[in-house]
């Protein structure tokens, strides 16, 4: 019998083969500071769901322009407060003056908040090329650095496995995820991707090139797939071609596709995980379902039902 808990994971081959224990199976789920009054319930119920689920963080988005920057921040703390979460904050360099960007810091410090997801971010919508403020941090390294010497954060930073879109190389690429890390993140957390072959190619690249800290992989739920597909275009996220099978004839039939997207998302992770990928990142979009099928065909369980799998386990062996 395989004993399952919150904390650790089985990844069969193929579900009705003997699965292998991952004692040290992790995951984090990325939430966005919600708008509305049904956005936030939405978001609350979701955290609640996915917090029994005991990831090893969770992280809320910093809207463009720091345009969520109050936001963020009071998401980020309830989420420590009422659920006991290790919570980051995403933060930014666009349009904000350095001083300004480590004020944001401050504040995460004096609220107790040591963990930073530090990123150059995006222009403005429709605003064309990044162009840092002028007394700003040019690229998210520099960001990196300055909260590196100020001290009292662990800090994270992002990784492309397709290569950022706007990179000279992927060379280049990857030496600036290298200079993040050497600059003093200790993780970092990859744009989403749906072929696992792409991020496999991706960690054998990065650990040739002597980067050697975690590389958690970031996984999509698929909610809309026709949405999603605009989206990765914009991102330089690729959708294979089998996807597009996949999901042929799916899109205008809700239960087929929420099906075909629960499977995606639980293939992706048990494949990653069995490839020894124990990092798994879910951009939960504050939806839980899928990310929940996900953890479950991993074995994870949520924290109550996990005590009580664990506490019969005794009994059945005793009984066998
Ligand atoms: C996990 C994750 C979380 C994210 N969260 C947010 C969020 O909360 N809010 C938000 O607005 N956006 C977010 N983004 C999007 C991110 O802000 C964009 O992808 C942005 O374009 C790049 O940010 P970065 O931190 O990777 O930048 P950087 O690491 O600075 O890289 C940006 C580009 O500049 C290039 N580059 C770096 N140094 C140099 C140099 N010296 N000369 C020339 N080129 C250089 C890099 O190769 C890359 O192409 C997130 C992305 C990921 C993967």
């Amino acid at each position: 019998m395989t004993v399952t808990s919150d904390r650790r994971g089985f990844v069969p081959a193929a579900l009705w083969d003997q699965p292998a224990p991952v004692p040290e199976l992790g995951v984090s789920f990325e939430f966005f500071p919600p708008r509305g009054a049904q956005g936030e319930a939405r978001l609350w119920e979701t955290v609640e769901r996915l917090a029994a689920y005991a990831p090893d963080f969770v992280s809320v988005t910093y809207g463009a322009g720091g345009s969520t920057r109050d936001k963020t921040h009071d998401t980020v703390v309830r989420m420590r407060d009422e659920f006991g979460l290790d919570a980051a904050a995403h933060l930014t360099c666009v349009d904000a003056a350095k001083r300004d960007v480590m004020a944001v810091a401050d504040a995460y410090e004096a609220a107790g908040i040591n963990h930073i997801v530090a990123l150059r971010g995006d222009p403005p919508q429709g605003g064309g090329a990044y162009v840092p403020h002028p007394e700003g941090f040019a690229f998210a390294v520099d960001l990196v650095r300055a909260l590196a010497a100020r001290g009292g954060f662990e800090i994270s930073v992002a990784a492309y496995p397709e290569v950022h879109p706007h990179a000279l190389n992927p060379d280049a690429d990857l030496d600036n995820l290298k200079a993040k890390l050497d600059a003093g993140a200790t993780r970092a957390i990859t744009q989403y991707f749906f072929d696992p072959a792409v991020y496999l190619r991706f960690r054998d690249r990065a650990a040739a090139a002597g980067i050697t800290r975690p590389i958690l992989a970031g996984l999509m739920p698929v909610l809309g797939f026709a949405q999603i597909r605009r989206f990765s275009a914009a991102c330089g996220a690729g959708i294979p071609d089998w996807m597009i099978r996949l999901y042929d004839g799916a899109e205008d039939d809700e239960a087929t596709h929420q099906a075909v997207s629960a499977m995606l998302l639980a293939e992706q992770a048990r494949l990653l995980a069995a490839e020894g990928c124990h990092d798994l990142h879910f951009y939960t979009l504050n939806k839980a379902d899928l990310t929940i099928a996900a953890c479950h065909l991993l074995g994870i369980r949520p924290r109550r039902a996990a005590a009580a799998a664990d506490a019969a386990i005794p009994a059945a062996t005793a009984a066998g």
